[in-house]
């Protein structure tokens, strides 16, 4: 290596505030005689494993046979080591056993495949990972052969079930010994309720069934506990990290941290949530030793780029939390947060990839976006913000058991497991049963033709059950599928990027336009079984803004509670959306230069229906006499109660729906038509949300608003362009929200 002559340099950075996480070790066990049969720790640990007392507790519950277990843990306690070593042991000895290993994301499983193949590589058990990143043939092979070790993400696990014809296969996927879930709190939400009822499905099926659930951040691990109908062990870990000096400062700041970073001997990560951003970032940094991760890397290129950051060939990573979850790499002493990242979970999760050794130094760098509304709440409340990171806050795990969409899927799914009759489903499903939501759930699948009944015993109908159940599947992830528009050009389609689909049955309708870049494209077709667009650039000068009317109707109210003025209701609504009317302003000049607007009418009115039935909270404000309510006051109000509500219980964009009924002073909060199972935390929630909003409100310095502390006036994706004649309306919101928190006496 060449030598640099480092010339001494200095940076001003502004921070607005700086603290000491101290460091802290977990509790040491070198007594515990743990029983192994088959293994010898000293030579697959190596001699200077140094053993915890959370791993040799869980070792001993594993190994003894002592049903489930709970082992959330923060990041470094060694969870991997906890659960893989006993039931390597248990696997040695017992050859009939497997073990089914459950991991969220892909990359992940990619990266703890090799850890595992590294730790059995001295045995004869075999690790297999099954996942769409893995090529049909080596699939095709491992069906013919399952092995005692199986990664597996838990969709590609409920659709192999539904997909199978091979008789052995659907036996070795529906009968193991053993299941680990590895980071449970990544699928809070519509994945981890489904997957809590075919846990309950399969254990039903195999009492023998054992379960381990592993988790960094799992705040409500007692109520998740209780949720299995198995006697199950917690083990409460502590963490294990060095110390960390963390330092709050924003964005402005972001080229004198990178300088730093970069002249720093330790290595780097830097989170950034947009793609784009580090792409944009990529390019203009000109150190070779910086490179990039995120999801949207082909597959080799990622894995390639994170070898060589864990053999210290590159100095730092731009890296999305893709990255975030159980990635191991040592050398990593600081961590750049680049505006504050989607939930408290996700903070501490990507915090920990760096300092890991108890003996270690290091530093993490929240840089606040002050375009961002919370970041710039935390700017103003860092007293707050530094009590949040020292307690340790995180966002709970959310399971909701009385979700009817995922319900209808997982009662549909446990008629096929085999739990065919009433008194079964009973068992499995006790809180829907409880309040009468299974009967209706088991009435709409005859209705629908999925099942039928056979004497005491549903019959799953084969074809249609299946093709409804592997799309219910298909929506269980959080979010919407993305859309690829194809733009014809010169008598071939070009690629024109990509948008999301959440609002694609009623606004990006056939006959409307898509505007990227100052052109406006026509939408010739929509491809949704696909996921295609496809579009076709227009000479006219349109803009268009699509009308849709929505009916929400409350069809079931599950909890009530009053808070101050407001009324606030969890129920079952019934939507249905509707466009009214396409508008097509045509913008044509005339000879003095003056524009004419013309509305013209559309002919897809009514087309593009769409109906749903889902989960909601409902919001009533008491009416004040002689007082109309601005119908935009509301619609501001539910965009910033959202957008707090995202930081402060981890919903993401992509699951919540707003509407209004402005006449009735009425704010509905709906999961979307693929059910997230976010509402219930809403209603808990609330009060909180409501309060931060007027302080976020009343912390910005602007009169009557500001793109900071509101929202962007027209924030439709189809039409960035567009122009509201709508205005901020702080003070409206502001009296509002007093009148709402008014005896709370919370607010100075
Ligand atoms: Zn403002």
């Amino acid at each position: 290596m060449v030598d640099i002559v480092r010339k001494e340099w200095q940076v001003r950075i502004h921070w607005l505030d700086r603290f000491t996480i101290d460091a802290e070790d977990l509790e040491r066990d070198n007594e515990t005689e743990v029983p192994f049969k088959q293994i010898n720790i000293k030579e697959l640990l190596g001699p200077k494993f140094v053993k915890y007392k959370i791993q040799t507790q869980a070792w001993l519950i594993i190994l003894n046979d002592d049903g489930s277990l709970f082992l959330p843990a923060g990041t470094g306690a060694g969870k991997t080591e906890s659960i893989f070593v006993p039931v390597l042991d248990i696997l040695l000895e017992n050859k009939n056993a497997h073990i089914l290993i459950m991991i969220p994301t892909k990359a992940l499983s990619q990266d703890l495949d090799l850890r595992f193949r590294k730790m059995a590589s001295n045995s004869e058990l075999t690790i297999q990972l099954y996942n769409s990143s893995v090529s049909r043939k080596a699939k095709a092979k491992i069906r013919n052969k399952p092995r005692e070790i199986m990664i597996i993400t838990p969709d590609t696990l409920m659709g192999s079930i539904i997909g199978t014809r091979n008789e052995d296969w659907y036996e070795y996927l529906t009968r193991p010994s053993m299941i680990w879930i590895d980071e449970f709190h990544a699928t809070s939400g519509t994945l981890g309720t489904a997957l809590c009822y075919l846990i309950r499905s399969l254990y039903i099926l195999n009492p023998s069934l054992r379960v381990f659930f592993t988790s960094a951040t799992l705040p409500n691990t007692l109520e998740i506990a209780s949720l299995f109908p198995f006697p199950s062990s917690i083990i409460s870990g502590g963490s294990r990290h060095g110390e960390i000096q963390f330092h709050i400062g924003t964005i402005r700041d972001f080229e004198k941290v990178l300088d730093v970073m970069v002249r720093d001997d330790g290595q780097f990560l830097i989170f950034i949530e947009n793609k784009r951003k580090i792409e944009d970032l990529i390019t203009k940094i000109k150190s070779g030793g910086i490179d990039r991760y995120h999801a949207d890397l082909p597959d080799n290129e990622r894995h390639l780029i994170l070898s060589k950051f864990s053999q210290n060939q590159l100095d730092g990573l731009l890296c999305t939390s893709a990255i975030s979850l159980g990635i191991d790499i040592p050398g990593v002493k600081n961590i750049v947060f680049y505006g504050f990242p989607r939930s408290f979970s996700l903070l501490f999760q990507e915090m920990g990839r760096g300092t890991r050794d108890y003996n270690s130094r290091g530093n993490v760098y929240l840089l606040l976006d002050e375009s961002k509304l919370i970041d710039l709440y935390y700017k103003s409340h860092l007293e707050e913000l530094k009590r949040d990171i020292n307690t340790h806050r995180s966002e709970p795990v959310i399971i909701d058991l009385l979700n009817k969409k995922i319900l209808q899927g997982m009662v549909l799914f446990a008629i096929k497991l085999g739990l065919d009759t009433l008194e079964k489903l009973k068992e499995n499903f006790q809180e829907a049963h409880n309040s009468t939501l299974l009967e209706q759930i088991i009435t709409w699948l005859f209705i629908k033709g999925l099942i039928t009944k056979n004497g005491d015993k549903y019959e799953y109908f084969k074809e249609a059950a299946d093709e409804f159940l592997l799309d219910f599947i298909k929506n269980l992830r959080p979010g919407f599928p993305k859309f690829k528009i194809w733009a014809a050009q010169d008598g071939r389609e070009v690629e024109l990027g990509y948008i999301g689909a959440e609002n694609i049955p009623y606004r990006a309708c056939k006959g409307n336009y898509y505007i990227k870049e100052d052109k406006r494209y026509f939408i010739k077709e929509i491809d949704s079984n696909r996921g295609e667009i496809h579009v076709v650039q227009s000479k006219e000068h349109y803009i268009s803004k699509n009308l849709v009317s929505s009916v929400v109707s409350l069809v079931n109210e599950l909890k009530f509670k009053k808070y101050l003025d407001l009324g606030i209701r969890l129920a079952d609504f019934k939507v249905q959306v509707r466009p009214k009317m396409l508008r097509n302003y045509e913008n044509s000049e005339t000879s003095e230069g003056t524009l004419i607007i013309e509305e013209k009418p559309s002919k897809y009115g009514g087309v593009f229906e769409l109906n749903y039935e889902t989960k909601g909270l409902l919001i009533e404000f008491a009416p004040v006499q002689n007082e109309p309510l601005n119908q935009m006051v509301l619609y501001q109000l539910a965009m910033i109660l959202l957008q707090n509500a995202r930081v402060m219980i981890n919903v993401s964009e992509n699951e919540v729906d707003c509407f209004q009924h402005h006449e009735r002073r009425m704010l509905y909060f709906l999961d979307r038509s693929c059910p997230t199972g976010v509402s219930q935390q809403l209603y808990e929630n609330i009060e909180e949300i409501l309060l931060k909003t007027y302080q976020v409100l009343t912390a910005c310095v602007c009169k009557g608003g500001c793109e900071k502390c509101s929202i962007p006036l027209e924030s439709n994706f189809l039409q960035p362009n567009f122009n509201s004649n709508d205005i901020y309306r702080k003070e409206e919101l502001l009296a509002l929200l007093r009148r709402c928190l008014h005896e709370s006496g919370s607010l100075e």
